[in-house]
Formats: C-alpha cells, structure tokens, sequence
C-alpha cells in the first residue's frame, strides 16, 4: 500500500495516535524469520527514492502496535515486520505482570521463597538494569516496585472502591531500589522482602520500540515510524523529506488546532491520567503512583517527551507526572538529548 509520507499521526493526549491513512492492514504475525541476504542484496538494485512504504498493525504487549517503513519489496517488508511482531511476543512473555508464568513475576516468586539471587535472561537484566537507573536518575519518581501498589489500584478501579489501608501500607512497605539488588555477572536479581515485585509497564513499550528499530535495521530498513499504544520510536526520514509528520492533540482535541511537528530519529512518550484513574468520592485517582509517597497522583497531568531513544522518552514521561513541571524539567538534563514537548494540567 502506498501512501504519501506526510500521512500524519495525531497524538491524541496520553493514549497518543491515530494514524491518518494506515487501513487494512495485516493483523497476525506468528512466526519468527530472518531476512536472507539475496533479498537484502536485490534491495539495493533500487534507489531509496523508489522505495515503497509498508504499513503492519498487531496488538501487543495489551496495546495497538503499528509499523510505518520504506522497504524495497513487500517479501522483505513482511519479514522485518513479522520479526518485530515476535520480538514483541517474545518481550511480553518476560515481562508481563498480568501473566503469572512470566519470567519477571516468576524470579521475583523464586528470590522470595529462597532468599536469594536468581538467575535472569539476558533481555530481563538489561530491562531492570535500565530500571534500576532510572529510579536513581529521576530522584525515585520512576520505581518499578511500586507493582504491589499498582495491584491495589488497579483491582480498585475494577471495583470502584478504596483499597483497604492495611494494605496499602504493606504494599507501600515494597516500594524503593532499596528492596532488591542485582548482579550482572552471572546475571540475576534478589528481592530482599517477601511480596517485592517489579511492573516495567512505565517503559517496556519504550525499550521495545528501540529494538523494533534496531531489527528493522538488520533488514535494511532504516525509514521507519513505530508506535506502541501512543508511544513512538521514529528513524530516518521517510524518502526526500525531513521527517516524519506527528499530529499533536490538546487536552480538548480541536482538529484545527493541533500542532504539526517532523520528527526524525527520536522517541516520543506520553504519560497522564486522561485514559487510566478511577473516580472515588470526587477524587481522581491516576494509575501512575507516586514512589515517594506510594500514593496515586491525584491531579490530572499529561506529559509528552522526546529522546533520543523511546525508552528514555517512556521513563522520563512517566516520572515527570510524578515530580511536575519544574522538578521535571531538572532531571531532563541527566537523559542528554531528551525535551519536555508539553506539560498539560
Ligand atoms: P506510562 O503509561 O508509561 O506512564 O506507564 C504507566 C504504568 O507504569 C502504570 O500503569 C504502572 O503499571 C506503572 N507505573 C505507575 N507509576 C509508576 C512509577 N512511578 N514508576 C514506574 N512505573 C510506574
Ligand atoms: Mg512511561
């Protein structure tokens, strides 16, 4: 399917994009594949200039995944695709919290019972070493141990009901870098109380992303603009532009209003309560908590950042809701490269 590269992406405010033009697509990638050299070789007999943009969809990781990308053939485009679409499989499998088989849920169960550390993929290492730093580069406004209190919220917003406060305070008891250490060489965790738990939902669509990008490139597909659930990771330019059109909405979305920006080689993250809280007794509760307090936000905020890789971009949304605007805009500078786009109250 062919369509203009301006075909442009609006950022709708938290749960970011609907994309213009992008109908029809595949929508199940099951295997695994590798792109073999004669196809990548035949790409090159045609310029970039002639190449033709591929659009795939899947859901993934709980969201929409959408693929734009300039390849040369439709064979090649498929393959790159189906191998990001496993790549994301094959993330989930370690890293849900929702699947009790899950590598990150299992080694937290294991260290628990054993009292000691446990043995970690090397996907699930890099995703908590990465974690880990955040925690300490965002002064502990992004903490993946805020999962047992996360667990509460969210069976309140199910209910419609305030989570019983014993509760709260042994799950707050949880939260902190303080609760687990790892080991890199042999990889592998330890949980230093009974019921720490990791949620790597702030981020794992950014990582994600980063990698989506990188297999692309294996392929030869470096065009490209990938978005998980709103979350986006942009390469090069699509042929003989300077980037890729997103389409920002505002807080009340007016079409004729919505600011246009090109990106390029960049990752963009939005975070906010418009999508995700639970209303009780006239109090909005965000389902992003703040680690500090172990409370949920209570003000509604939205953020949009850009990095030069989406996991940073996904990290760094997240903890600005947590610390505001000013606060926000100084841990900026420990993640070089990364802007705040909007802070909406
Ligand atoms: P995001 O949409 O990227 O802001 O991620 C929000 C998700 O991250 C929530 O649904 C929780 O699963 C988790 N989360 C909530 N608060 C935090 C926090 N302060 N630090 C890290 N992850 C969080
Ligand atoms: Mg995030």
């Amino acid at each position: 399917m062919t369509q203009n590269f301006r075909a442009t992406i609006v950022l709708t405010v938290l749960t970011v994009v609907a994309w213009l033009a992008c109908l029809g697509f595949a929508d199940s990638f099951e295997k695994e594949s590798t792109c073999s050299a004669s196809e990548v070789e035949q790409s090159s007999h045609q310029t970039f200039a002639e190449w033709t943009r591929f659009d795939f969809s899947a859901s993934k990781m709980g969201v929409p995944v959408r693929l734009s990308f300039y390849a040369s053939n439709e064979s090649i485009a498929q393959k790159a695709a189906d191998a990001v679409f496993a790549h994301f499989d094959k993330l989930n499998a370690i890293l849900s919290d929702y699947d009790p088989e899950s590598e990150i849920i299992a080694v937290c169960r294991k260290s628990s019972e054993t009292n000691d550390y446990v043995a970690l993929s090397p996907d699930l290492f890099r995703v908590l070493a990465f974690a880990r730093t955040c925690t300490e580069k965002t002064d502990g406004a992004f903490d993946i141990t805020v999962s047992p209190v996360v667990k509460l919220w969210r069976r309140s917003r199910s209910f419609r009901e305030l989570p019983p406060p014993e509760y709260l305070e042994k799950a707050r008891q949880l939260v902190g870098n303080d609760r687990w250490e790892l080991q890199a060489d042999p990889p592998a965790v330890r949980t230093l109380a009974p019921g720490v738990r990791f949620d790597v939902g702030g981020v794992a669509k950014g990582i994600a992303l980063d990698d989506a990008l990188e297999i692309l490139a294996s392929f030869g597909i470096t065009s490209a603009l990938l978005d998980a659930g709103g979350d986006l990771r942009i390469g090069d330019p699509p042929p003989g532009s300077d980037g890729w059109r997103v389409e920002f909405a505002t807080l009340t979305p007016d079409d004729s209003e919505r600011p246009v920006r090109v990106f390029a080689n960049v990752g963009i993250a939005c975070s906010g309560d418009t999508n995700r809280y639970v209303e009780i007794n006239g109090v909005r509760y965000s389902h992003i908590i703040d680690p500090r307090t172990g409370n949920p936000l209570t003000e509604h905020v939205v953020v949009a950042v850009s990095a030069p890789c989406a996991a940073d971009a996904d990290a760094l949304a997240s903890a600005i809701c947590v610390l505001g605007e000013t606060e926000g805009k100084k841990i900026l500078a420990r993640f070089p490269g990364a802007c705040l786009i909007d802070f909406l109250r």
